[in-house]
């Protein structure tokens, strides 16, 4: 994992929001709960825990919505209302702020740490990691 203190730049897929993180991760994992499955719609969620003054809006703050998770597992959600992309969430105590990696414009190879709630993997992930790997999309055959 990296100890170094990192300078950051990330944002939404239409650009409405953008954001600033200046400061060193806490931890950095895919979580494979339920939950982040879910609420990503994929196989795991990619998240760095950092300190919420490390991270400061660019533009487009009244864009972003969330949804707070009434489960005591998860935090919650942020997101932008125009594109849906994931956007850096607070943890319900406040105490921490997560950032969705995929929506940094570039991350360290070495960010992440661990994999999470790994026993409650999707029953496909390990397999579906076996299979062919294409560049791009799959040739037309
Ligand atoms: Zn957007
Ligand atoms: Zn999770």
């Amino acid at each position: 994992m990296s100890n170094d203190s990192l300078e950051l730049e990330g944002g939404c897929y239409c650009g409405a929001v953008r954001y600033r993180f200046h400061g060193k991760s806490q931890a950095a994992y895919f979580c494979h709960c339920e939950q982040c499955r879910k609420i990503t719609g994929t196989a795991h969620a990619s998240n760095m825990q950092v300190k919420p003054s490390d991270v400061q809006w660019l533009c487009g703050e009244n864009s972003v919505s969330t949804f707070d998770c009434p489960s005591e597992r998860y935090f919650s959600n942020a997101f932008c209302s125009k594109c849906g992309s994931g956007l850096p969430f607070l943890s319900k105590s406040r105490q921490w702020m997560f950032v969705p990696i995929g929506s940094l414009d570039n991350a360290p190879d070495d960010l992440i740490s661990m994999n999470i709630f790994w026993d409650d993997r999707a029953n496909w992930y390990d397999d579906g990691l076996t299979q062919k790997k294409c560049p791009g999309f799959p040739d037309e055959e």
